[in-house]
């Protein structure tokens, strides 16, 4: 009878154990990914702010709105096209293209400066949390 419940509490403890395993793993979730396709393109944790703020409103020269997060990396992008101050939203700054290094949907703009500092600013509503 002892042993009994003995393994019934230690059977309580390992689902317990689990339970707080996959609590965890929600709280760490956090995946950002391609709204698009779902390949992971960066998460919260490379989330920075550039001029004083992470999320920026910015109008492209064809009237474009672009609501854009700053992220320190976002290893699931790549890069196209030349380098180009043009039009540049952040000053110092060159940007190229970013794309969806899966599908190739348009993500944002990788930004560096001439002194090697980079960053990504990705269209916040083309980048999703996992549902
Ligand atoms: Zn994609």
């Amino acid at each position: 009878m002892l042993i009994a419940r003995t393994r019934e509490s230690q059977r309580e403890r390992e689902l317990d154990q689990q339970v707080q395993d996959e609590e965890q793993e929600q709280r760490d979730d956090q995946r950002l990914l391609c709204a698009a396709c779902g390949q992971l393109v960066t998460r919260r944790e490379h989330e920075i702010a550039r001029n004083g703020s992470h999320q920026h409103t910015f109008t492209n020269p064809h009237g474009l709105v672009f609501n854009i997060g700053c992220f320190g990396e976002a290893s699931g992008c790549v890069q196209t096209g030349e380098a180009t101050y043009e039009w540049t939203w952040f000053d110092g700054f060159k940007w190229r293209v970013a794309l969806c290094g899966h599908c190739h949907t348009h993500l944002g703009w990788g930004y560096r400066s001439n002194a090697g500092d980079g960053f990504y600013g990705l269209i916040l509503e083309r980048i999703t949390a996992p549902s």
